[in-house]
C-alpha cells in the first residue's frame, strides 16, 4: 500500500485519479455515498424495486421475455436469476458470451440454475482460435486492458439477443455495495480499441467475435430503446446468504473468488495484473466491504497484504493452451508498458458526445457509470519500463 490510505475504505495513493478530502476520505467513498443516496435499499428500496418490476412487466406484455440478463455462473447473476424469477415473476432470457475459457464449475452452474428455473439460455460461442488471437494481440500490445474482448463480446451478445427477441430491459448484476467503484482511468474498453489492437498485433481475421460498434450501440439505444437496470442497487443483498441459498436450492458451487469463474479472467486478476502491473484488483471488493461494514479496515488491509492466490496449474494451463514457453511468458510480462491512448479508440468521440450520453444515462439507455467514466477526460498514469521486473516461477 502507498500512503496516504483513505481513512474510511482501504484505497491508497496508488489508485488512479484518487483525491482525499480534509477528513482523509477518498473521492471513491464519496461516489458511493452519492449512490447510497440515489439508490437506497431497505423499505425505500423495496418501493423502487416494485415499481421497476412493474415497468419491466409492462414492457414485456405480449412478448416471450420481460428482460434479459448476462450470466457467468457467478454468484450475483445466479442469485438474480433466482430472485427475479421466484420472488418477482419476471420471465428472463439468460445470455452468455462463451469465450471458451470457462471453468467447468461455471458452465455447470449456469446449466443447473437455468434448468431448475426453466429459463431459456442464449449463448454465443466465439471461435476458440480467433478469441485466443484477439487475446494474444492485447498481450503483445503491452496494454493493461487484456479482458476487453471478453467484456465487449458480452455487451454485444446481450444487445444482439435483445434485438432478436425485441427485449426492452437488460438486467445488470452490478452492486456498488458489494463490488464498489472501480478506479477511473485504469481499465478501458471499446470496439474501436479492439480493432486497432488486433489490426496491429493479431494474425487472423475476426469473424465470430461480435464487436460493439458505435453505430450498433446507437441503433440499440435509440431505435430499440434497450434500457439497462441494476436491481441489486435497490436490494438488501447479502452475498454470503445468497451463496448458501444457491448451493442448497440448485447445487450451485462457489469457485473461490469474485470474477474467477473464467480461467482467462483468473489468470488476469491473480497473475498478470499483480506480476506485470503491480495492480491487485481485490482492493476494489475489499474496500467495498469495508464501506459496507462487512469487514473492518484492519481485516481488509491484512487480506491485501497476502499475495493473491494463484490456483494450482492455472499458469501452466494458460501457457499450454497458448503455446507459450516460460521465456515467452516472461518476455510478454516485461514488454514496455502501453496504454489505450496509444491506440485508436472512441474515447475522444465519447467526450465530444458527452451531452448526448448525459441524456442517454438519464433515460437509462447507458449505465450512469459509462457516462462518468467514458465521457470525461482522464489522466493515464504512465509508468517506468518494466524490463527489470522479476518474473515469478510458474
Ligand atoms: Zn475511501
Amino acid at each position: 500500500m502507498t500512503e496516504p490510505i483513505c481513512t474510511r475504505c482501504i484505497y491508497d495513493a496508488s489508485v488512479p485519479n484518487i483525491e482525499f478530502d480534509a477528513d482523509g476520505v477518498c473521492n471513491y467513498c464519496r461516489q458511493i455515498d452519492e449512490l447510497e443516496e440515489k439508490f437506497p435499499n431497505g423499505p425505500a428500496g423495496q418501493v423502487e424495486m416494485d415499481a421497476l418490476v412493474a415497468k419491466i412487466k409492462a414492457a414485456g406484455k405480449g412478448r416471450k421475455y420481460d428482460a434479459l440478463i448476462g450470466v457467468s455462473g457467478g454468484c450475483d447473476s445466479s442469485y438474480l436469476l433466482h430472485v427475479l424469477t421466484k420472488d418477482y415473476g419476471l420471465r428472463l432470457l439468460a445470455v452468455h458470451f462463451d469465450n471458451t475459457w470457462n471453468s467447468t464449475i461455471a458452465t455447470e452452474n449456469i446449466h443447473k440454475v437455468t434448468k431448475a428455473l426453466d429459463i431459456d439460455l442464449y449463448t454465443h460461442v466465439v471461435d476458440a482460435r480467433e478469441f485466443d488471437d484477439l487475446h494474444m494481440s492485447f498481450m503483445r500490445a503491452g496494454v493493461m486492458d487484456v479482458e476487453t474482448p471478453t467484456d465487449i463480446g458480452l455487451a454485444a451478445t446481450m444487445a444482439l439477443a435483445a434485438e432478436k427477441h425485441k427485449i426492452k430491459y437488460r438486467i445488470d448484476g452490478h452492486s456498488f455495495r458489494t463490488e464498489g467503484s472501480a478506479p477511473m482511468g485504469l481499465i478501458y474498453m471499446d470496439a474501436r480499441y479492439v480493432k486497432s489492437v488486433h489490426d496491429q498485433y493479431g494474425t487472423g481475421t475476426v469473424k465470430s467475435f461480435p464487436n460493439l460498434w458505435l453505430h450498433r450501440q446507437l441503433r440499440w439505444m435509440l431505435l430499440r430503446n434497450l434500457k439497462t437496470v441494476r436491481p441489486l442497487y435497490h436490494m438488501d443483498y447479502d452475498k454470503e446468504a445468497a451463496k448458501k441459498l444457491l448451493t442448497e436450492l440448485y447445487g450451485w458451487t462457489w469457485y473461490g473468488g469474485h470474477h474467477l469463474e473464467n480461467r482467462m479472467t483468473t489468470f488476469y486478476h491473480s497473475y498478470l495484473l499483480p506480476t506485470r502491473w503491480n495492480v491487485d484488483l481485490r482492493i476494489i471488493g475489499y474496500a467495498a466491504q469495508v464501506r459496507d461494514g462487512r469487514f473492518s479496515r484492519d481485516e481488509a488491509l491484512a487480506l491485501m497484504a497476502e499475495p493473491p492466490h494463484v490456483e494450482d496449474g492455472l499458469v501452466e494451463y494458460y501457457q499450454k493452451r497458448l503455446r507459450l514457453s516460460d521465456d515467452d511468458l516472461a518476455a510478454l510480462i516485461r514488454l514496455p508498458y502501453r496504454y489505450y491512448t496509444d491506440f485508436k479508440t472512441y474515447k475522444k468521440l465519447f467526450e465530444r458526445m458527452r451531452p448526448f450520453f448525459y441524456v442517454m444515462a438519464k433515460t437509462q439507455r447507458v449505465p450512469w457509470s459509462f457516462y462518468i467514466k467514458y465521457t470525461l477526460p482522464h489522466e493515464v498514469v504512465r509508468r517506468e519500463n518494466p524490463a527489470s521486473l522479476r518474473v515469478p516461477e510458474a
